[in-house]
């Protein structure tokens, strides 16, 4: 079943047109990955379906309700959860503080349970569950980011570009948890330069240049496309 059906979506800034008609699908249960370059328009991308931002043509559904238009605290209530460029950590917060953040929105009884379940799982945030966000480790505060976007219980979870700025033996660990995290039943829209390893754990995957979608197919396939090789995974 199709989760996420994005199509013709065109977004501007101002005069500035970022997205020039986008169709993209992602079905329940996989791993979906937007590969291109700088400025491609992936971020605005991810920031139209999570209503950061409003496309001014094309539609947005979401498990077939049309979503084109709405809030992003509306979007998370539907189960849409972004993990930002940059984690967009409160540094001045504490882990336990962000934490809550991302359970702000719900009204059920298993929020204490949940946060306990995310603590045994990462247990570098419980260690340092008192200490200021802004003080971790890259590595960490991307996985305090994944860990509150997660307590949101969302269906789908979009992430902008997880293992940027970490040390390459903190993005296998990313990638590893991005893979757990979708076996145990969350869908993900990834975007990432790292295309080699997103394809890898991925099971489709898009091109996105200058605001359109120019490639798509299965994750294997484009892991052998001599076009994609070359623009994106390198000799
Ligand atoms: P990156 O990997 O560098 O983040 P990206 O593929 O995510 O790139 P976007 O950030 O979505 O690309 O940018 C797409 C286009 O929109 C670019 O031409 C960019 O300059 C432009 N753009 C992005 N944000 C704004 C903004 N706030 N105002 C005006 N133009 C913007």
């Amino acid at each position: 079943m199709k989760l996420l059906n994005v199509s013709g979506v065109q977004t501007f800034y101002g005069n500035i047109q970022a997205l020039k008609g986008v169709d993209l699908q992602v079905e329940e249960g996989s791993i979906v990955t937007i590969l291109g370059a700088n400025g491609a328009g992936k971020s605005t991308l991810m920031k139209t379906i999570v209503g950061l931002l409003k496309p001014k043509h094309g539609t947005i559904h979401f498990l077939g309700d049309n979503v084109t238009g709405l809030r992003p605290d509306q979007l998370i209530r539907k189960g849409i959860a972004l993990v930002p460029e940059g984690r967009a950590m409160l540094a001045d917060m504490t882990v336990m503080e962000n934490l809550d953040m991302g359970a702000y929105h719900r009204k059920d009884k298993t929020i204490a349970k949940d946060i306990e379940a995310v603590m045994e799982r990462f247990p570098i945030l419980k260690e340092r569950q008192n200490q200021l966000a802004g003080t971790l480790s890259g590595g960490q505060q991307q996985m305090l980011a994944i860990a509150r976007a997660l307590l949101g219980k969302p269906k789908l979870l979009l992430m902008d570009e997880p293992s940027m700025g970490l040390a390459p033996i903190v993005v296998a660990d990313i990638f590893k948890l991005i893979k757990e995290i979708n076996e145990a039943g969350t869908t993900i829209l990834l975007v990432e330069q790292n295309a080699r390893l997103a394809l890898k754990i991925a099971n489709y995957g898009y091109v996105l240049e200058t605001g359109k979608i120019t490639a798509e197919g299965n994750a294997k396939e484009l892991l052998e496309n001599p076009r994609i090789v070359e623009a994106y995974l390198g000799a």
